[in-house]
């Protein structure tokens, strides 16, 4: 493409009240080099067009379904460049293939598809398409998750022994899916939502956490999920034990019942040299301990902080940057390798930036999750 114009998106989903269309829209424009022109933003044509006046969109290009939208766009001449997809789990597969049939990049919500054999087709659709394709893992984005990756993969850790991450959050302690409360309602709805719940909802982002920061793969797992609140038809609570491709050992907690906990996700990494510890609640710290004790905390926005950090920080240290900045960057990933492109080669989008191989590997964690707690045993990635 290599043009010096603003890349343009639409989106599906985003509507009036969601959660994280909003969210998307924000980060995408965050760094000035996208702009959101069109959206198909809710099933209901009449919702679509007040969310697209809310954004202030040009009412034509708020339209009544998503099939629509790429219909309308493919035909105009600064037509979207991409489709981003903030819709509930169950549309993700069926968007995203419409969008590649209409030659169009897609940056999609994770979980990638609703279920594992979902992802294999988008898998295959996406090899035939050839088109750019990312996947919203946030945490991805944060500079100091950045810099862990980079302590891991230099080995500065040593060789690593052992994970723990956890992920939880308290929102769904009660039913509130039975007062209509719409983010819970079609989470814990099977036909929307997949057949994870907890697991599939945050559970993904601590497994891609895992492998994004330690470079290491899950090879094998135990996984206990329980619906703990009454009458709830998939989990809100998941503790599962894995083991590495190096012969490290993890353990991973997810829960939605962990009441008063906010968006508590946590990476631990115990290397033979010493440990690296992160919280999303405080991201701009990074605690690193030596085997001897020896502590050291690395701030965003430090000079001294690796090469990868310092790409994706745009403060001075002090000045705290969060979740729409994290997110932000892998939209910025996105744009550069799109906008950067030669005219006619394929975009080259960086490692960095989760992609359908991450999604792949999402999908089967929770398959092979689902599995090993129904059989109450360790089973093989
Ligand atoms: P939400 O219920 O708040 O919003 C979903 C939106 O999709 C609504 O506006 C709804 O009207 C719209 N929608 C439903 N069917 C549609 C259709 N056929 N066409 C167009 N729009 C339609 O849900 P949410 O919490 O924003 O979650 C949406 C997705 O984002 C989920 O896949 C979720 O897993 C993911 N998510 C990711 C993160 C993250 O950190 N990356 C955080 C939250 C949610």
């Amino acid at each position: 493409m290599a043009v010096s114009r603003k890349l343009r998106m639409g989106m599906v989903g985003g509507g009036p009240g969601a959660f994280i269309g909003p969210v998307h829209r924000i980060a995408a424009e965050l760094d000035g080099k996208i702009e959101m022109v069109a959206g198909a933003f809710s099933q209901s044509a009449e919702r679509s067009r007040a969310a697209g006046e809310a954004y202030r969109i040009d009412p034509a290009r708020a339209y009544a379904g998503y099939g629509e939208m790429l219909k309308a766009e493919r035909e105009r001449e600064d037509s979207i460049d991409f489709v981003v997809i903030a819709t509930p789990n169950h549309l993700h597969l069926q968007v995203a293939l419409a969008a590649f049939d209409a030659g169009f990049a897609v940056v999609s919500d994770k979980p990638a598809t609703a279920t594992y054999a979902e992802v294999l087709r988008l898998e295959a659709a996406l090899a035939k398409a050839q088109v750019p394709y990312a996947l919203t893992h946030t945490y991805a984005g944060y500079a100091l998750v950045r810099e862990a990756r980079e302590i891991c993969l230099n080995v500065e850790l040593g060789e690593i022994r052992k994970i723990a991450v956890e992920y939880l959050q308290g929102w769904l302690s009660e039913p509130i899916e039975a007062t209509g409360q719409k983010q819970a309602a079609w989470r814990s709805d099977p036909a929307l939502s997949g057949p994870g719940g907890c697991i599939g909802d945050i559970g993904t982002h601590a497994f891609h956490l895992v492998e994004y920061v330690t470079g290491l793969e899950v090879t094998e797992l135990n996984a206990v999920l329980r619906a703990v609140v009454p009458g709830r038809k998939l989990d809100d609570d998941c503790t599962a034990l894995l083991r590495m491709n190096n012969g490290a050992e993890g353990v991973l907690l997810t829960s939605q019942i962990a009441a008063g906990e906010g968006n508590g996700l946590r990476l631990r990494v115990y290397g033979e040299k010493g440990s690296l510890d992160w919280r999303q609640e405080d991201p701009n710290r990074l605690r690193l301990r030596r085997v001897d004790g020896l502590e050291e905390i690395r701030h965003a926005g430090g000079s001294y902080l690796g090469g990868d950090a310092r790409a994706v920080t745009r403060l001075p240290g002090g000045h705290p940057e969060g979740y729409l900045e994290a997110f932000g960057v892998l939209y910025r990933e996105f744009a550069d390798a799109l906008l950067g492109a030669e005219a006619g080669k394929k975009v080259e989008l960086p490692v960095t930036l989760p992609g359908i191989r991450a999604g792949v590997r999402g999908m089967r964690f929770i398959d092979r999750a689902i599995e090993s707690s129904k059989h109450e045993k360790w089973i093989k990635f």
